[in-house]
């Protein structure tokens, strides 16, 4: 099963990753835990310079075909070899985060934008993708707090270099696309505890194991 985690910074996905991989692992599964970008070696080569893209005058088409440069490597040498062993795949960031940034917030044309990320993956999508939703405020004080806490300001996360309205076009795409495609989709309400947050991921874990 191949389960993809998206949101806004700030939104608890990889807490939600990690929580749902041990939870897994207690009913005797091997889940690998990955995530873009940064998944691969190319990946990780790629993470700060997408990270620190806007202090480096990235364009956005540049920016693109980084992302997708390593999503292309990261299917390849990481996610397919895991699925084809029969590995659980959790994966924080996908082929949405593309859609929802590089579309909605940065408005490049998104019908476009599935092409190229078919021609990355080689048309492989998620079973399952788990949209953890919260306003934006909220995911922003979060993301605040813990790059501040971590000490990595910008350097984990650039959340501060975008405006609200960015912030909130993401949002709102993320929404957009899970009201196209509610099969694949969960919408995960991530305002509330983590407890919560795990109980209604397990919950769309199941209903989609049913389907
Ligand atoms: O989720 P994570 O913090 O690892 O994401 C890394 C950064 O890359 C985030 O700040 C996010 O805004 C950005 N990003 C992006 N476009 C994507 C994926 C991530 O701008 N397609």
């Amino acid at each position: 099963m191949f389960i993809s985690f998206e949101g806004i910074e700030g939104s608890g996905k990889s807490t939600a990753q990690r929580l749902l991989a041990e939870h897994l692992q207690g009913l005797g599964h091997d889940p690998l835990l990955t995530r873009e970008p940064g998944g691969c070696l190319l990946g990780r080569s790629l993470r700060p310079i997408l990270l620190d893209a806007r202090t480096r005058g990235l364009s956005t088409r540049a920016e693109l075909y980084l992302f997708l440069a390593d999503r292309a490597q990261h299917v390849a040498e990481v996610i397919r070899p895991a699925l084809e062993a029969g590995q659980p795949v959790l994966c924080d960031r996908y082929v949405d985060s593309t859609l929802a940034y590089q579309g909605y917030g940065r408005g490049l044309d998104p019908e476009r934008l599935r092409r190229i990320n078919d021609m990355a993956t080689g048309g492989l999508m998620p079973d399952l993708t788990l949209l953890l939703d919260l306003p934006v405020h909220c995911g922003l004080e979060r993301a605040g707090l813990r790059n501040r806490q971590e000490g990595t300001v910008l350097s984990e996360g650039r959340f501060d270099a975008e405006s609200l309205e960015f912030h909130e076009r993401v949002r709102q795409g993320y929404r957009n696309l899970a009201a196209e495609e509610p099969e694949r989709f969960a919408i995960i309400d991530a305002a509330q505890p983590p407890e919560d947050v795990i109980l209604q991921c397990l919950s769309a874990v199941e209903a989609s194991l049913r389907r």
